[in-house]
């Protein structure tokens, strides 16, 4: 059994963790426990649709236990690591919950992540299986797997959800049929289930540096967190939460999501996209109540239902917006074309919670990123010396609190820049408190790009831009873009006589293996970089420099 050790992860202190379990929100139950209990309330509801596939939960905990079993049969251990690299479908669900059941730990990357990724998680984490889709868009997963387990020498094995399993890989679909024996398998299980305190997944962090950190989460702490979601966002047996956005995500999966809506006994619509032509349709076909998205989502949504009111959306209560920034103008736009409530969300995947509460006044709910989801969770706001700045005051958020982690899997050195002595995650976001709880994130602090959700650590963009032939120096900035918020920018200096296109910076990152979400969109060349005093790069002037400078259309 290879467990992870003790030092790996940077647990909560004594007092902090008594206090938590004294209050009861670490309950010491395993996730697959509280899932499993909500569907024995109702075995033959259905729990899960995928296209023309409707899971009841009884199908659903057959299929997880057959999946756990031949897991087990393959060797895999409780505390051992897995990457999971998978589209959203119905396989990706039954395997979490197998694996949250068998206390196999799944790393969840995100299908956009190619073999510069992968492998670097797949070292950090020692997994010892891929588990991958065949071919997406033409990218051949199965392939990037086989060459990362050529690389990582605790991987062993490759299991593939596709029609072209390869020798050397194992067939997911076969995995996922029900148990031969479902209550023997379930016997067997139940008895090995994971105590409340063991790590049950690891998240990743897009972050502020290259390749993405290992979050671990706590069946207690990601529990709580969850129970918490549901309860706000009044989750229950009758509903009906459409899953669009990447399920490797804490969000779509956690906050309540996947998660929460079948540890209430709802039913879980997965879709491949958030493309509103086919959402609708699966909203008007299922009876969506619920579902959550990123703002440049939303704003899809928004400008085709103002253009095709065909579908009938009557049955969508809830929408949840996070990620990133939705601003008050399209937040106004939400209610009259979708006719739904707004629940406006600020988190992240190290931990803190924020929403607006269902029967917050439009005020709140318009203008702020709402306040946590626990008492217990900890704020300060700080400036650039660390110092708390008065009320209302901007500066940087720091937090702690029952469900953040205090610490990076295998962190080392990373986490004294991320994380404070005492415990607090330094968020990196700047932000202003109002005298009502409520938080309003301004911006930010730390040099990452939110392109559509998705975060982009500058320094690795630029790391693989100076590799370029002819470039003397690259920063990376954000864009401001009206369909996904913010796009990568290039700013790059030549070398006399030297030209430098988008394509070879383009061109290092394929071959590096990085996802191409990454890739900036756009090269400004400056005759200089403009320096800060200390002689950093000046990205505020280089920011307003570039505003100027460039057409407004996107990559295709
Ligand atoms: P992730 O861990 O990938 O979910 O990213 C977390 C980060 O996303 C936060 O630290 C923020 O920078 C950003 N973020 C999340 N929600 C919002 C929001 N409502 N407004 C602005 N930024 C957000």
């Amino acid at each position: 059994m290879t467990r992870p050790s003790r030092a790996s992860i940077v647990p909560w202190p004594d007092e902090a963790a008594a206090a938590y379990r004294a209050k009861g929100y670490w309950d010491g139950r395993p996730l697959g426990a509280r899932l499993y209990a909500a569907a024995d309330a109702d075995p033959d509801a259905v729990c899960l649709v995928d296209g023309e596939r409707r899971l009841s939960y009884r199908e659903l905990t057959a299929r997880a236990d057959g999946a756990a079993t031949r897991l087990r049969a393959l060797g895999l251990r409780p505390g051992d690591r897995v990457v999971v690299q998978l589209p959203n479908c119905w396989e990706f669900v039954v395997l979490t919950v197998a694996l949250l059941r068998l206390g196999v730990l799944p790393v969840m990357a995100l299908t956009a992540h190619r073999q510069g990724e992968i492998s670097s998680v797949a070292a950090v984490a020692r997994a010892r299986a891929l588990l991958v889709p065949g071919t997406v868009r033409d990218f051949d997963h199965q392939a990037m797997a086989l060459a990362v387990a050529a690389q990582v020498p605790e991987v062993e094995h490759v299991l593939v959800l596709g029609d072209d399993v390869r020798d050397g890989g194992v067939d997911l679909r076969a995995l996922c049929e029900p148990a031969d024996d479902a209550d023997a398998a379930r016997g067997t299980l139940d008895a090995i289930a994971p105590d409340g305190s063991a790590v049950a997944l690891f998240l990743l962090s897009g972050g502020t540096t290259g390749m993405p950190k290992l979050i671990a989460r706590t069946h207690d702490d990601f529990g709580y967190m969850i129970r918490r979601a549901v309860e706000l966002c009044g989750f229950g047996p009758s509903t009906v939460y459409l899953a669009v956005l990447p399920l490797s995500h804490g969000f779509p999966m956690a906050g309540p999501g996947v998660l929460g809506t079948l540890m209430s006994g709802g039913r879980v619509v997965i879709a491949p996209s958030p493309a509103p032509e086919r959402a609708f349709a699966v909203i008007e076909r299922e009876g969506v109540t619920a579902t959550s998205l990123v703002p440049a989502a939303i704003q899809r949504w928004v400008e085709h239902r103002e253009t095709d009111r065909g579908r009938d959306l009557g049955s969508l209560e809830l929408l949840q917006s996070g990620g990133s920034r939705l601003e008050e103008r399209l937040a106004r736009r939400i209610a009259p074309t979708l006719g739904c409530t707004l629940q406006h969300g600020y988190g992240m995947s190290e931990g803190l919670l924020c929403y607006t509460r269902l029967d917050d006044p439009e005020d709140v709910i318009l203008r702020t990123q709402g306040r946590p989801v626990s008492p217990d969770d900890e704020l300060l706001v700080v400036d650039e010396d660390g110092r708390p700045v008065a009320p209302g005051e901007p500066g940087e958020l720091l937090t702690r609190g029952p469900y953040t982690v205090r610490g990076y899997y295998r962190g080392g050195d990373l986490n004294a820049r991320s994380f404070t002595e005492d415990g607090w995650y330094r968020t990196g976001d700047l932000v202003r408190l109002r005298p009502d709880g409520n938080l309003l994130v301004d911006g930010r602090v730390k040099d990452v790009i939110n392109r559509g959700g998705e975060k982009i650590a500058a320094e690795e963009v630029e790391h693989f831009a100076r590799r370029v032939d002819g470039v003397r120096a690259a920063a990376a900035v954000a864009v401001p873009d009206p369909e996904l918020g913010e796009r990568v920018c290039l700013c790059v200096t030549v070398h006399p006589g030297r030209a430098v296109r988008l394509a070879d910076v383009h061109a290092v990152m394929e071959r590096a293996g990085v996802a191409r979400f990454k890739f900036p969109e756009r090269l400004v060349l400056v005759p200089e970089m403009p320096l800060t005093a200390i002689g950093k790069v000046d990205k505020k002037a280089l920011r307003a420099t570039v505003d100027g400078a460039l057409s407004p259309s996107p990559m295709p």
